[in-house]
């Protein structure tokens, strides 16, 4: 009875998947086109005003605020005080699922239940708030089940939400402007392989066309930054046999 439930769970999930990568298809269209230049979306200046100052993670399922993998689980309690200060957080969260908690918890641990994982992240983004002297803003729960992004961001703003903007679509984003360039590959590293993983698309990416479903890196920065960042995005780009290409979005006056 279990295994018949779990894979009728499995086989839903897939069509779910399926149906969600033609619908951002649509919103990728301007990422696939010819040229890395990406021509920006209508409202694109919308995406730089942020709402809040509440730190979340880098998943695409936790929009808005300020981005940090796993709030900075990945860093160190040093370094994420470090860094989280300077962003000036004002809150912190923690989420349900979260592959960067996954990632800190499983490089010491090896392979760890999920309810271990999840005790994980909670613990880590209170003690985190605790340290800052700001509050825990809770566990949030995400939408969809699975990873839907076919983006990540690697922003030099330190403010960009895709979220604000509906031509965008859902990415992870890497804030640059806060991220030493070395632990940014990380999360950049990190996005990659969730997005084209089991908790991701997966198993339906080979069966797409190939040109339109690289998964994307988009740079956002001003004209003088993007040809540095491009070239930090290539080094990771280069551990992924082709699988990745590389975009840039100039930040609006
Ligand atoms: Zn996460």
């Amino acid at each position: 009875m279990m295994n018949k439930e779990k894979l009728m769970e499995h086989a839903e999930s897939l069509e779910e998947k399926e149906l969600e990568w033609e619908r951002q298809g649509q919103l990728l269209a301007r990422f696939y086109e010819a040229g890395q230049d990406v021509t920006p979306p209508t409202n694109f200046a919308d995406a730089f005003r942020p709402t809040d100052r509440i730190l979340r993670c880098i998943d695409e399922r936790t929009k808005g605020g300020l981005p940090l993998a796993g709030s900075g689980i990945l860093l160190g309690r040093k370094e994420a005080f470090r860094i989280a200060r300077e962003m000036q957080v004002g809150a912190v969260t923690s989420h349900e699922g979260c592959g960067a908690a996954k990632m800190a918890v499983e490089r010491f641990n090896g392979v760890t239940p999920d309810s271990v994982v999840e005790r994980h992240a909670k613990e880590w983004s209170i003690m985190l708030a605790k340290e800052l002297g700001v509050h825990y803003a809770g566990h949030l729960d995400v939408a969809p089940h699975f990873h839907n992004a076919r983006v990540a961001y690697y922003d030099a703003s330190g403010s960009f939400d895709w979220s604000r903007v509906k031509d965008l679509p859902a990415g992870f984003r890497i804030s640059r402007k806060y991220l030493p360039p070395d632990y940014a590959k990380t999360e950049i590293g990190l996005a990659v392989s969730i997005a084209r993983g089991i908790h991701g698309y997966g198993s339906i990416i080979p069966l797409r066309d190939e040109r339109n479903s690289k998964f994307i890196l988009a740079a956002i920065g001003g004209k003088e930054e993007l040809p540095r960042m491009v070239e930090e995005l290539k080094s990771v780009a280069a551990k992924y046999y082709g699988s990745v290409i590389i975009k840039t979005l100039q930040i609006p006056h």
